[in-house]
């Protein structure tokens, strides 16, 4: 497609990206816009980031740029750095190289472990995963190249794996995801072939490292389309593979609380994204995990007789670590996620000062949301317990200092001020208001 047979123009392009073109182009190199940020443009949408592609080798490009950092393994790259933008540059991939393993190199199951064989754009194009990924920016002309009929798919909204499906998603399984949230992001079909492997070969995506796996999570729930993204996962069995302790919750019972906190979660996900507010994983796996953590804290309970704070305890360490084997949750939200649910404990006892505490917790906002999702998940005491805790947050000092030395939520039965100190052991191994039980 000539420039002046599409509507992509250099304003649109971010100036960074444009500074990575020409220094290519006028070395000698060619340089092309490559993916979803052509993708997007076409499409009328504001691209995530941009991405370049060349026939200069991650050497050569180092050269060229001061701001050049050489990554990856599986698939070497350049990223020339601009502060905080960063755009990344691949060269052109080609054919595997029969025998080779420093270049190419797949495990027995046909995944690609290394994919760093050079070649030119034709090559390049056919190891694309999408028709619609497979377009091409031209900087020394500002032509548009599309391979696999892209163009075409793109106007005709198909998401169409370029090859063999089967083979495609043996070499990435994560193409499966991929394949779901280009869906639900830009509103497409998959094609029926494309789709039909999905659902035979989702169990493919536990052998993917936890690491990777994290960063697929991040852009299928926080990029304002998590409901939808969800509801296409658990349709064609991607969601096992991933949260297979949630899986195992909805599985039980399909309607239950944690069904409701998982569409909850999404929907209030996405609404912040649309709001421009922020989210942070460490309040998703909190709200995501709570219901697996109530089920395994009973069974430790059942099991060992400890204390329900104890195995409370112990069922954390336990959800947390089991979660980390398919998706790994970087300690810094991982450590917040503890303090949301410990405190969901310490919203069941507010006498006194302690509600006052509470509210100073760093993780008090958190925590507090989620007691809101739990009790609507859930109802009854937990309702009675939430709403106390909404006029709580709600009112000012004076009130606060009533509310606080008045009643207990909703356990309250002992108003009479002389009867309202316990016996501090209590405080541990009475109440049964954890969520799940009530
Ligand atoms: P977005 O950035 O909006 O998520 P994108 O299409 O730009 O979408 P990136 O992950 O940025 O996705 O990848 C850039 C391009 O690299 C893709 O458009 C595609 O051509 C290619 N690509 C990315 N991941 C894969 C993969 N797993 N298999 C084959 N090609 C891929
Ligand atoms: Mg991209």
């Amino acid at each position: 497609m000539p420039r002046d047979g599409h509507t992509i123009s250099r304003k649109q392009i971010s100036a960074n990206a444009l500074k990575v073109l020409y220094r290519l182009h006028n070395s000698g190199y060619q340089a092309y816009l490559v993916g979803g940020g052509v993708r997007d443009l076409l499409l009328g949408l504001e691209p995530k980031d941009f991405d370049v592609v060349t026939n200069a080798t991650p050497e050569e490009i180092k050269k060229l740029f001061r701001n050049c950092r050489l990554v990856g393994r599986r698939f070497r790259l350049a990223h020339i750095v601009f502060g905080r933008d960063v755009i990344e540059v691949a060269t052109f991939r080609g054919h595997h190289a029969d025998g080779n393993e420093t270049t190419s190199k797949t495990n027995a199951a046909g995944r690609l472990l290394r994919d760093n064989v050079y070649g030119d754009i034709d090559q390049d194009a056919e190891r694309r995963d999408f028709t619609v990924n497979a377009l091409y920016y031209d900087i020394k002309d500002y032509s548009i190249r599309s391979y696999g009929g892209g163009v075409h798919d793109l106007q005709n909204r198909v998401l169409r794996l370029i090859g063999d499906p089967q083979t495609r998603y043996r070499e990435d399984p994560v193409r499966m995801l991929r394949a779901v949230r280009f869906a639900g992001k830009l509103g497409m079909k998959i094609d029926p072939q494309t789709a039909a492997p999905i659902k035979p070969l989702a169990p493919l995506l536990k052998d993917i490292p936890a690491a990777r796996m994290y960063e697929e999570v991040l852009k299928l729930f926080f990029a304002g389309k998590a409901g939808q993204n969800l509801r296409l996962m658990r349709e064609y069995h991607l969601f096992e593979p991933l949260f297979p302790l949630v899986e195992a919750q909805l599985k039980d019972s399909p309607k239950g609380p944690a069904m409701r906190m998982l569409t909850e979660v999404m929907h209030n996900t996405d609404a912040r994204i649309l709001e421009d507010k922020p989210v942070t994983p460490a309040y998703f796996f909190a709200a995501l995990l709570w219901y697996p953590l109530q089920s395994r804290a009973q069974d430790i309970a059942l099991e060992s007789g400890l204390t329900r704070y104890d195995a409370f305890y112990a069922a954390m360490g336990d959800v947390l670590e089991q979660q980390c084997q398919s998706i790994s949750i970087p300690r810094r939200f991982s450590t917040p996620a503890r303090d949301i649910w410990q405190l969901q404990l310490r919203f069941e006892r507010s006498k006194g000062g302690r509600a006052f505490k509470l509210l100073e917790h760093p993780k008090f906002r958190a925590a507090y949301d989620l007691l809101l999702m739990r009790a609507n998940a859930e109802g009854g005491n937990l309702a009675k317990q939430a709403s106390w805790w909404q006029q709580f947050v709600d009112a000012d000092d004076e009130q606060r200092k009533q509310l606080a030395s008045g009643s207990n939520q909703g356990t309250s039965r002992n108003r009479n001020s002389n009867q309202r100190r316990r016996p501090r052991r209590r405080k541990v191994s009475d109440g049964d208001g954890a969520g799940a039980s009530e």
